[in-house]
């Protein structure tokens, strides 16, 4: 898959606390893409998280709570 740009308004998964993916826009972009900040939108919550650990590869096994990833090709 070829690289996608991070950028402020683009949607990415946020790995919930139980390990499932919710769906979250990016707020701000730091470090070259691999620090964002999130506002998350849960299935019945949401959230605003300042800067979240991530990366820009999906289907992987590398998910773990906490993190972001470009949402996974279906
Ligand atoms: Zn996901």
């Amino acid at each position: 898959m070829s690289e996608q740009k991070l950028s402020v308004g683009r949607i990415v998964h946020y790995v919930g606390a139980g390990g499932a993916c919710t769906a979250a826009t990016v707020t701000e972009v730091e470090e070259q893409g691999s620090l964002v900040g999130l506002f998350v939108t849960g299935p019945s919550a949401i959230h605003l998280l300042p800067l979240a650990e991530g990366g820009a590869m999906s289907d992987q096994d590398e998910q773990k709570p906490g993190t972001w990833h470009w949402p996974e090709r279906v």
